[in-house]
C-alpha cells in the first residue's frame, strides 16, 4: 500500500532508542502513559468544526464491521484530541483533579496524497501528550516546557540542532490557540518540522464540556495542550547526517554502536577469535550495543563497507598481527579516522569516542545550520538565495497573511517559525511595510 512503512529490525531499533530516551524525559517531567482507542466516532470529530475541517481530507473512515454497515462512521485516529477530550470530561470534576498530564504512544493514520518514506506516511508512529490545566498560564507554560524538552532531546540525542518558535496562523494546528514547533535543516537544504506543541486554550474543553469546580467553587473550562513527535524523527536522522558512504548514526541512538571485525588471516580462529569474543562480551556488559561479526562467508573488506553504510559509529578491526602487538585498530564512522589502540586501553578509548562522536556530529550539524541560514532584507535577494543556496532565510515579515501566501505561491517557501525572542524593527521582505518580527522561511518537506 502506498505510504505504508515496513520498518525492519535495524530501523525499528532506532525508533525504540528514540522512544526510550524520550519516554524517560516525558516521565521525569511528571507525565504518565495511557492508551485510547484508535477508532473515533464521527460525531466526536464533528464537535469541533475547525478540527474536523482541518483533518477531514486526511481521515480514513471505517464504514463496515464484517458484513454490517455501521450506523455511524468511525475515523481511524488522525490525532486523539476528540476521543481524549470525551474521556477528560468524565474524569475531571474539580481543581483537585488537575493538572492531568497524560501521554500516549500510538499509531496514527492520515490519508496523504503525496507520501514520502518516514516523512509523510499514511500510517506513522508517534507519541501524543494531552494535558489539562487550571489556567491559561499553566497551559502555556506546559506548551513551552515541552517545546524546550523536544529541543534538548533532539539536539542531545539525535545530534540535530533545531530552531524553536511559534507557527503562523496559516500553519497552526486545527483548533489550537497557538502552535509552536522545532524546525531543522536537512543536508539538502530543506527544512523539516521535527515536533510541535499546541496550546489548545479552551477550544476543545468548551466543545467536549470539560469543566472543573475551581478553588472558589465556580465552574470553569479546563485549559489544554497537546504535543507530539513521530517516526519522522528517524527520517531526520538519516537525512541530516547521512553522507555518500551511507548512514551515519549518533551513538546515543545508533542501533549498533560498535562492530568488531576479526581479520581472517592465518591462524585467526585460535589467535584472534577468542579475544574478539571477549571484547564483545565485555562491551555488552558495559551496556554498549556491540556486535562481533565473525561470519566467514564475507571478507573483512566487505564488512567494513557494509557497516559504514549502516552507519555504525565505531568499528574495531583485529587480526593476528594486531594480537601480537597487543592492539586493535579503531575506526570512527563520522570522520573515518583510524587509530591503533592497545587492548588494555580499548574500553576507555571506546567510551571516549562514543561521547566525542556524539558531540562532534552535533557540532558539525550546528556549523551546517549556521552556514545555511541567510539573512536578507529584500525580495530580490530572498529569491536568489532560495534558488542558489537553499537553507533557512531569516527576514522581516509584516505579519500579513497576504505576504505569507504570495511568498509561498511564488517561491514555495513557507514561514517555518517565528522566533519567540524578537529584537529590532525592519521592513517586510515582500511589501516593505513596517515589521516587528524576523522569521525563518524555507522550502520544507
Ligand atoms: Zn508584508
Amino acid at each position: 500500500m502506498k505510504g505504508m512503512m515496513i520498518i525492519r529490525p535495524y530501523g525499528f531499533a532506532i525508533w525504540e532508542n528514540i522512544q526510550r530516551l524520550l519516554d524517560d524525559r516525558i516521565k521525569e517531567t511528571g507525565h504518565v502513559n495511557a492508551y485510547f482507542p484508535m477508532f473515533i466516532p464521527e460525531t466526536f470529530l464533528q464537535k469541533e468544526i475547525d478540527h474536523l475541517e482541518g483533518f477531514s481530507p486526511e481521515v480514513a473512515w471505517v464504514t463496515k464491521g464484517g458484513a454490517e454497515e455501521l450506523e455511524e462512521r468511525l475515523a481511524v485516529r488522525p490525532t486523539s484530541e476528540a476521543i481524549i477530550g470525551h474521556m477528560y470530561a468524565k474524569w475531571i470534576k474539580s481543581w483537585r483533579d488537575l493538572p492531568v498530564l497524560i501521554n500516549q504512544w500510538a499509531n496514527i493514520v492520515r490519508w496523504e496524497k503525496v507520501t514520502r518514506l518516514f516523512l509523510r506516511t499514511t500510517e506513522f508512529l508517534w507519541q501524543e501528550g494531552h494535558t489539562a490545566h487550571e489556567t491559561f498560564e499553566e497551559a502555556e507554560h506546559e506548551t513551552l516546557m515541552i517545546l524546550d524538552l523536544y529541543k534538548e532531546f533532539v539536539e542531545s540525542e539525535l545530534a540535530i540542532p533545531v530552531v524553536p518558535g511559534k507557527k503562523t496562523e496559516r500553519e497552526r494546528f486545527a483548533g489550537a490557540h497557538e502552535t509552536y514547533a522545532i524546525e531543522a535543516l536537512m543536508s539538502d537544504g530543506k527544512a523539516l518540522q521535527m515536533g510541535t506543541t499546541h496550546n489548545l486554550g479552551q477550544h476543545f474543553s468548551k466543545v467536549f464540556n470539560i469543566r472543573f469546580e475551581d478553588r472558589d467553587q465556580k465552574l470553569q473550562y479546563v485549559w489544554q495542550t497537546s504535543w507530539g513527535v513521530s517516526t519522522r524523527l528517524v527520517g531526520s536522522v538519516i537525512m541530516a547526517h547521512g553522507d555518500d558512504s551511507g548512514l551515519k548514526f549518533p551513538p546515543r541512538i545508533a542501533p549498533l554502536q560498535i562492530v568488531i571485525i576479526p581479520i581472517s588471516l592465518g591462524n585467526w580462529k585460535q589467535e584472534v577469535l577468542p579475544i574478539a569474543q571477549k571484547l564483545e562480551r565485555d562491551m555488552k556488559q558495559l551496556g554498549w550495543r556491540a556486535k562481533l561479526d565473525a561470519r566467514e562467508e564475507f571478507t573483512p573488506g566487505w564488512k567494513f563497507s557494509e557497516y559504514e553504510m549502516r552507519g555504525v559509529p565505531i568499528r574495531i578491526e583485529i587480526g593476528p598481527r594486531d594480537i601480537r602487538q597487543n592492539q586493535a585498530i579503531v575506526v570512527r564512522r563520522d570522520t573515518m579516522a583510524k587509530e591503533a589502540v592497545t587492548l588494555d586501553s580499548l574500553q576507555e578509548k571506546v567510551a571516549q569516542l562514543l561521547s566525542d562522536i556524539q558531540d562532534s556530529m552535533l557540532e558539525n550539524a550546528r556549523k551546517f545550520l549556521s552556514e545555511n541560514t541567510h539573512e536578507v532584507d529584500n525580495y530580490q535577494d530572498f529569491k536568489s538565495v532560495l534558488e542558489s543556496k537553499r537553507g533557512f532565510i531569516k527576514a522581516f515579515w509584516c505579519g500579513a497573511q497576504d505576504c505569507e501566501d504570495k511568498i509561498k505561491e511564488e517561491t514555495m517557501a513557507t514561514i517555518r517559525v517565528v522566533p519567540l525572542e524578537q529584537k529590532g524593527k525592519g521592513k517586510c521582505v515582500l511589501c516593505q511595510a513596517d515589521a516587528g518580527q524576523k522569521v525563518y522561511f524555507a522550502r520544507a518537506y
